[in-house]
């Protein structure tokens, strides 16, 4: 099964589909049990589309990414 690592390795391939179906599925399982990994997953998905919107009228940087990783307050795992 996959975890964390794996889980937010995979975060962006797993948004866009670009994983295959057995990948899919272990980070499906991992996502279940882990209230953490469904908070990035979120996160990451309401970024992406809030880029996508305002990248359409302005540039997004840092600044946007900060902003709304306050607001779910949420910990990213260092790089
Ligand atoms: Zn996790």
């Amino acid at each position: 099964m996959a975890d964390c690592n794996d889980t937010i390795e995979q975060l962006y391939a797993y948004l866009d589909r670009f994983l295959d179906d057995e990948l899919r599925l272990e980070i499906d399982e991992h996502l279940r049990v882990c209230p953490d990994c469904q908070g990035r997953l979120e996160f990451e998905h309401t970024l992406k589309i809030t880029i996508r919107e305002r990248s359409r009228e302005e540039p997004v940087g840092e600044e946007l990414r900060q902003r709304l990783l306050d607001c779910f307050e949420i910990d990213l795992p260092d790089e």
